[in-house]
């Protein structure tokens, strides 16, 4: 999504929310679809009363693009106890199941807790506009705890890290190659910095956050130079940064800003720092979690809190205070492929593990 080599009428997420809030509307639940131009959100109100707890359920409507499927990503096909197509997986399968949870329940009369269900857009570029749109339009509703629908294959998921990048420059001054002691060489400075960056990913691996293990750090893109004969004035890379509860864009840039001081390292700069999807931590003792484990007892399944290797909007809830969970049908490893699908049993399991929550398990 977010993509503008594509004709408009392709992307955003602009129908899926209107579908969303038509259905809603079908099951008389409040709803209202938020945000600018195209790329909207969607949030349904359902309420007990004002002493049941509020759980929101946020499923986002982004997709990662098609381009090289090896299947028709648009014509959704069931065969071998699968659902293909783009997003069956991530993650309109979730949203699937929250709403034919919710329909049963509404039919039986039976909700114990209020629900906010959210459809969000941009989730997968890391801009979550969708999810900022939608904070602000709940602004000051209590929400108690939140479950972001992602492909966790039923495990209840309470931790996982964040995400961050940077772009490092360095600066040097170009001289012909054939005297090279004239100038300052941009990549040199640059290939130090990529040593300092080295050490310091070697101690951020020594300090393990309890259930999501250490930090990291991995310089992806380096580039610099314009020809043999020509000594660089500049050179830049790109670097990931997998965040802990607890760092902060001045934490980072501390750090990154530290090791370059202490290597005596000059002409090196960060001259971009971009925080992401913030990091989860919900501890497997609170109320949310406990909650969820008992849906997922109910329905027979493992209710074990695990940590997951990527990042989601639920970080982002809890950084705003809402103890966050993810949990969802489909797995990880078929989320994003060339063929991407969703098995139907766990399409159905997840209804009945939201049918449990809506009902107050
Ligand atoms: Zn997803």
């Amino acid at each position: 999504m977010g993509r503008t080599d594509i004709d408009p009428g392709w992307v955003g997420e602009q129908r899926y929310a209107e579908l969303v809030h038509q259905q809603l509307r079908k099951l008389r639940v409040d709803s209202v679809v938020v945000g600018a131009g195209t790329r909207q959100s969607v949030v349904g109100e359902v309420h007990v009363s004002r002493s049941a707890e509020t759980l929101l359920i946020a499923s986002h409507l982004d997709t990662v693009p098609v381009d090289n499927m090896s299947i028709d990503p648009f014509e959704p096909r069931i065969e071998h106890g699968r659902l293909s197509g783009r997003g069956s997986c991530d993650t309109k399968a979730g949203m699937a199941a929250l709403m034919a949870a919710l329909e049963r329940v509404l039919a039986r009369g039976s909700l114990a807790r209020n629900l906010v269900l959210v459809g969000e857009a941009d989730e997968e570029s890391s801009g979550s506009t969708g999810v900022r749109d939608v904070l602000l339009h709940l602004a000051t509703r209590k929400i108690d705890w939140a479950i972001a629908t992602e492909p966790t294959e039923l495990r209840m998921v309470n931790a996982h890290k964040g995400t961050a990048w940077a772009r490092v420059e360095a600066h040097g001054r170009a001289c012909h190659s054939s005297e090279p002691r004239r100038g300052r060489n941009a990549i040199v400075t640059l290939a130090r910095a990529i040593g300092c960056l080295s050490e310091l990913s070697d101690q951020l691996e020594q300090h393990a956050y309890p259930g999501l293990g250490p930090g990291t750090l991995s310089v992806g893109v380096v580039a610099g130079g314009q020809a043999p004969n020509i000594v660089p004035d500049r050179a830049w890379l790109l670097m990931d940064r997998r965040t802990l509860p607890g760092d902060t864009s001045a934490s980072l840039r501390g750090e990154i800003e530290g090791a370059f001081a202490a290597q005596g390292l000059m002409d090196v700069e960060l001259s971009e720092l971009r925080m992401g999807k913030h990091p989860l931590f919900t501890a497997p003792t609170h109320a949310a979690a406990l909650a969820c484990q008992r849906a997922l007892a109910r329905c027979g399944l493992n209710p074990d809190p695990v940590s997951v290797a990527f990042a989601t909007d639920a970080g982002l809830f809890a950084h705003e205070g809402i103890p966050s969970l993810v949990l969802g049908p489909g797995s990880i490893t078929q989320a994003h492929t060339d063929a991407e699908y969703v098995e139907i049993d766990q399409l159905e399991r997840t209804v009945g593990i939201f049918e449990a929550l809506l009902e107050g398990a």
